[in-house]
């Protein structure tokens, strides 16, 4: 996906606020934050949406960039992971990404 906003910044061709890497995703700061600490963790591999993800795998490894990143912020007494899915659920970028909120209280729930 050589168009895809989120490939670019994953391939490093567009500055983003990197906090966090792995093998598979990277994490870095979200352009318009919504919280104290707003971070968005992709995978370097192109998925449209959580529905076009073939197995968990990606998402474990989603998962495990989100809680490091979570401990290096210092979000200890909590925060939220969200993958916005679909029009409805209100992605509105199509590369897969899982947003991790803290450092003040979320409501719940969300509008
Ligand atoms: P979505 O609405 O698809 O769940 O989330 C997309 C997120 O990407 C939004 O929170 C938006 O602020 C963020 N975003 C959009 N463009 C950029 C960009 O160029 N750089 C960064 N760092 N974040 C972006
Ligand atoms: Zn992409």
């Amino acid at each position: 996906m050589t168009d895809c906003l989120f490939c670019k910044i994953a391939r490093g061709e567009i500055p983003a606020g990197k906090v966090a890497e792995s093998e598979s995703c990277i994490a870095f700061r979200d352009i318009s934050p919504q919280a104290p600490v707003h971070v968005l963790v992709i995978p370097r591999a192109h998925y449209a949406s959580l529905n076009e993800v073939p197995d968990g795998t990606v998402l474990a490894a989603m998962g495990d960039l989100a809680r490091q990143v979570a401990q290096s912020e210092g979000l200890a007494k909590g925060y939220r992971c969200v993958i916005n899915t679909g029009g409805d659920g209100g992605q509105t970028v199509g590369h897969l990404h899982m947003h991790v909120l803290g450092g003040r209280r979320l409501k719940w729930p969300p509008g």
